[in-house]
C-alpha cells in the first residue's frame, strides 16, 4: 500500500515530476505504479508519487469521511474536513503543489493538458468518490478541476492513472526513444497513421506496399495522408478546431483522384 513518503530519507534525486495522490483507496494505484512505463519512471527516480488518504483525518472510531447531501438527494458526499486535512498535510511534508481536482464537471483533459501539465514540478490529483466533494473543496484548494470524459466514473483514481501515465510518459527519459510522442496522435491535432509489423501478410491481408519500399519520402507522404484521412473519418471534430493546412487540402484532394483510379487500402 502507498504511504506518504519522506523524500530526503527514500530519494535524494530531485525527480523531474512529484506527485502527490489524495483518495480514499490508496492500494487502487498499488500495481499501477509498479508496472511497465510509470513503474520505471518511480524505479529510476524520474517520477516520485505520495498518497494521503483523508480517512486518516476523519474523527472519530469510525472515520467516518461522507455524509448526506444538503437539500436532499440520493447518495453521500465527501466531507470537506478530512479532504482539507489530507491535502494540507502532504504539502505541509513535500510542499506546495499545482492541486488537480478530478470530477466528471471539469474541463476536458488533453493531450495539450498534459503537456501543461509535465512542466509542473508538483501535481496533487484529488479523488472524489460516492457523489463527489463537498464543493467547498473546489473553492479553496483547486488550481483546476479536470475531467477525463464525458463519463461517469465511481471514483477519481482511475482518472487519476489517465492523467499519470499522459504526463509520466512526456517527461524526457521516461519514453525510450525521444521522437516517439512527436508523431503521435492529437500532437498537432491529428490521429496518428495507422502502423504494421511483420510478418508481411497476416490472415490474407498485407502490410501496404509503400512500407515495403525504403522510399522514406513516399512513405512520409503516405503517413501524412493516412493521418488526415482517418482523423477526417473518425474525428471530424480535430480538423474543426485544427484546419487543413492547404498543404494538407492539397493532399486530401489529390488523393480522393487517385484512390477512385487505384482504389488505396481504406484505414
Ligand atoms: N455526482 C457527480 C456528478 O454527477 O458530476 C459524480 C460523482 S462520481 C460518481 C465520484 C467521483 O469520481 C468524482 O468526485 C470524481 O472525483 C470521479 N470521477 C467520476 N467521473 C470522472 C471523470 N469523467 N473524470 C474525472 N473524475 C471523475
Amino acid at each position: 500500500m502507498i504511504r506518504p513518503t519522506k523524500p530526503s530519507a527514500i530519494q535524494p534525486v530531485e525527480p523531474a515530476l512529484d506527485i502527490e495522490l489524495i483518495s480514499l483507496f490508496p492500494e487502487m494505484f498499488d500495481s499501477f505504479l509498479r508496472t511497465s512505463l510509470v513503474g520505471k519512471a518511480i524505479e529510476n527516480r524520474i517520477v516520485r508519487v505520495a498518497c494521503t488518504n483523508p480517512r486518516d483525518f476523519a474523527p472519530g472510531r469510525h472515520r467516518q469521511v461522507d455524509d448526506s447531501p444538503y437539500g436532499g438527494g440520493p447518495g453521500m458526499i465527501l466531507r470537506p474536513g478530512p479532504v482539507a486535512d489530507a491535502i494540507e498535510a502532504a504539502e505541509k511534508e513535500r510542499g506546495r503543489a499545482h492541486r488537480v481536482l478530478l470530477s466528471p464537471a471539469g474541463r476536458l483533459f488533453d493531450q495539450a493538458l498534459a503537456k501543461e501539465l509535465v512542466g509542473r514540478k508538483r501535481l496533487m490529483l484529488i479523488c472524489g468518490r460516492y457523489e463527489g466533494i463537498d464543493e467547498r473543496i473546489a473553492e479553496l484548494f483547486a488550481d483546476d478541476v479536470l475531467s477525463i470524459g464525458d463519463y461517469v466514473l465511481a471514483g477519481g483514481e482511475v482518472a487519476a492513472t489517465v492523467i499519470v501515465e499522459a504526463v509520466a510518459r512526456l517527461i524526457p527519459g521516461v519514453l525510450g526513444c525521444a521522437e516517439s510522442t512527436e508523431d503521435e496522435s492529437f500532437t498537432a491535432g491529428r490521429l496518428e497513421y495507422p502502423q504494421w509489423t511483420r510478418p508481411p501478410v497476416f490472415r490474407e491481408r498485407s502490410v501496404p506496399e509503400v512500407l515495403l519500399s525504403g522510399n522514406h519520402a513516399q512513405v512520409a507522404v503516405w503517413r501524412r495522408l493516412e493521418s488526415l484521412r482517418r482523423t477526417q473519418a473518425r474525428r471530424p471534430d480535430l480538423l474543426v478546431r485544427h484546419p487543413p493546412s492547404e498543404d494538407e487540402q492539397a493532399l486530401l484532394s489529390g488523393t480522393s483522384r487517385k484512390r477512385r483510379k487505384k482504389s488505396l487500402p481504406q484505414t
